[in-house]
Parts: C-alpha cells; structure tokens; sequence
C-alpha cells in the first residue's frame, strides 16, 4: 500500500541520504527500518507524509502518488510519532488527543467516547487523566499518549520514528507490548525506526536494514537471524541465535527405549508393533522398524541445525528419527523434544518461568 519506486534524496548542501530506494510496504504489516544513525531513516519516513520531498522518484500510496493527493488530506491519514515526547504542555490529555479529530470536524460525542477507548486501550484510566497536563504524567505515560493521539482520527498508515529510544527499559518494554497488542485489534500500516535489533525483531512483521541510503537486506524477522547473509546485517544481530540454529545434539535424547541392536534381535518371531530405530551389533544405524517392517526414513546428522533437521524431516510420517554420527547412531530425535525445546526456549525469551 505505500511503494517508493527509485526514490533518491539529496539534500541542498549535497548530502545523499537516499539512493534509488525501492520498497513496498505491504496493508497491515509492521515494517521496521533499522540502520546505523545518518542510514536515512527519518529521511524516508519524512518523505511518506511529505515533510520532505524526494528528489527523483516517486512515492505512492495506495497506487497513487503522494503528490496527487491533498496535503492535509494526506497528512490527518498518517499518524506520527516521534522520538522527542511532543505533547503541547499547556494543553490537556484530553485535548492534546483531539487535534487531529477536530480538524477533520469529529462531534463532540464520537470524540468523547474515542478518547476513552484509546485511554483504556493503553491502560490509563479516562477519568482520571483525560483533564491531567502533560506534566503530571511520567516518561512512559507520556509517550503512550503520543502514541494514541497518532492513532485518534483512525489513520490508515502510522510512522513511528524511534518512538521509545527515550524511555526507560521498563516503560519500553511495556510500551512494545502495547504495541503489539494494539496491532492484532487495529491492523494498521506501520513504518516503525529503530536503531535496537531486539526491537526490530519483536515488532517487524519485516525489517529492513539500511546502509547508507541504501537497502542492506528486507526480510522477515526469523529468516533474518538465521541466515543473515552479511556481514553487515550478523553485526547488527549479534552474537543473538535463533533457537532453529541449535545443534540437534543439545534437544536429542539417548532415551534407549527406541533402540533395537540387531544382536538383541535375532528371533523374528518376537517382533514388536510400533516404532524403533535398529543397529548392527556395533552400534551401527540399519534403518527404522515400524511394526515389524524395516522403513528407510530420514537420517540426521548430529552436526545439523535444529532448522536443517526440520527440513529434512518435515514430509516423513515418523515422530522419531535417528541422529548419527559417521553412521553410529549416537542419539535420538523426537518431536516431543523438539516441542518441548521450542516452548522452553520462548517461555525464556517472554521472560515466563516455568514451575
Ligand atoms: P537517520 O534517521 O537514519 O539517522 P537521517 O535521515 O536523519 O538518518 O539522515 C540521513 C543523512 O542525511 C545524514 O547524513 C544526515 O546528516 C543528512 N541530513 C539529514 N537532514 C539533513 C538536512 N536537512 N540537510 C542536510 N543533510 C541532512
Ligand atoms: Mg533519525
């Protein structure tokens, strides 16, 4: 829904913020754009609501270029929020809300009761901040003020430029879930600039990481940290892994219950329904044994990925498999220790702890 095709930017002293910069931001995605400082990010969220234009190519919304449209028009359709907290200090909750409203000429009575259920969405209470100034409200509430008022007259599309960079990590934290929160309800175009990794992943339904003006990489979050495909892009990660990029090693088991040794094996009139995994008398994988019939399934290296395991296992019917190394079976996956994994690995990362 909003598409720059070539969009290039050099600023009158000659500076080159953006280069031949083509995007599509798709209806109802969170997309962050992520960079070092002077990358141009606030140069190309600057240039969606028109505070600056481009100097060669165009940008449209909804397939039409932003230029056909009225400008106010324009601008009460895209919510803003910047970095700085940028209540009018002498001004109410309240009011500072009804800015964008009033001037599209919103009754009194559908004002109102907006007000209150963007208070309640971001849990403050109407009655008793909807009359409070700026002032006598914290970091935190303040910016989650700024926040609802981008979001007061229903804009189809909201910038959000390094909203939270100033806050605490608490009040950071609660505003991101906030956020996400309110996406699942609202669904709206979100163009979110960060400058923190952790933000950019827990936010973007897609990043895009920039450098110097230009597009390093545009991807979805997990596709990102698991293969980052640069340099540039890793440093930004981090030493940060994907629970996917775990050795299958670590998750398997050595559970001897699905083992059978063909030594143990010799009477094939004691076979036994249901699935194991069969060895020669030294250790050895031969194949798997369901229900008494020998299947050549799937083999896992010990040296592979949780992530490469899934994709070799995915088609097959079996729930466990054989891991090997150099051919000796040395232990065993299941997908009940791949689900338990998965699910430890995200209780510790939403900060759950397990009983
Ligand atoms: P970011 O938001 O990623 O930090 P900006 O979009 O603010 O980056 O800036 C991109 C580049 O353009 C930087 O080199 C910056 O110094 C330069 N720049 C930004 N605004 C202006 C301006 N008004 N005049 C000249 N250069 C500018
Ligand atoms: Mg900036």
């Amino acid at each position: 829904m909003i598409e720059f095709k070539n969009v290039s930017k050099v600023y009158a002293d000659g500076t080159q913020a953006i280069k031949d910069f083509s995007l599509q931001v798709k209806r109802g995605e969170i997309l962050t754009l992520i960079g070092p400082s002077g990358c141009g990010k606030t140069t190309t969220m600057k240039m969606i609501n028109r505070l600056i234009e481009p100097s060669s190519g165009a940008i449209y919304i909804d397939d039409k270029n932003i230029k056909d449209y009225n400008i106010h028009e324009l601008r009460w359709n895209i919510g803003y929020v910047l970095q700085q907290i940028a209540l009018f200090p002498h001004m109410t909750i309240e009011e500072n809300i009804s800015i964008v409203p009033e001037m599209k000429k919103w009754g009194k009575k559908k004002l109102s009761s907006r007000i209150d259920e963007l208070l309640e969405m971001v849990g403050l209470e109407p009655s008793i901040y909807k009359k409070r100034m700026p002032s006598e409200l914290s970091g935190g509430q303040q910016q989650r003020i700024g926040v609802i008022r981008a979001l007061a007259a229903d804009p189809d599309i909201i910038l959000m430029d390094e909203p939270f960079s100033a806050l605490d990590p608490l009040s950071r934290e609660q505003l991101q879930m906030d956020i996400r929160k309110l996406q699942q309800e609202i669904k709206k175009t979100i163009v979110f600039v960060t400058h923190d990794m952790d933000e950019a992943l827990k936010l973007g339904d897609r990043i895009c990481v920039m450098k110097e003006g230009e597009i390093v990489r545009l991807d979805a979050p997990d596709r990102l940290v698991m293969q980052p495909g640069s340099e540039f892009v890793e440093e930004f990660i981090g030493n940060r892994k994907s629970p996917w990029q775990t050795s299958v090693g670590n998750i398997s088991s050595t559970d001897k219950q699905y083992i059978i040794s063909s030594s143990d094996f010799a009477d094939s009139s004691n076979l036994q329904p249901g699935t194991f995994i069969m060895t020669d008398e030294n250790g050895i994988y031969q194949h798997m044994l369901i229900n008494g019939k020998a299947v050549h399934g799937p083999v896992i290296d010990s040296a592979m990925s949780l992530y490469e395991s899934a994709e070799l296992i995915k088609d097959s019917s079996q729930t466990i498999f054989p891991v090997v190394e150099n051919q000796k079976l040395v232990s065993v996956l299941t997908y009940r220790d791949m689900m338990e994994f998965l699910l430890n690995q995200a209780n510790m990362e939403n900060g759950v702890v397990r009983p």
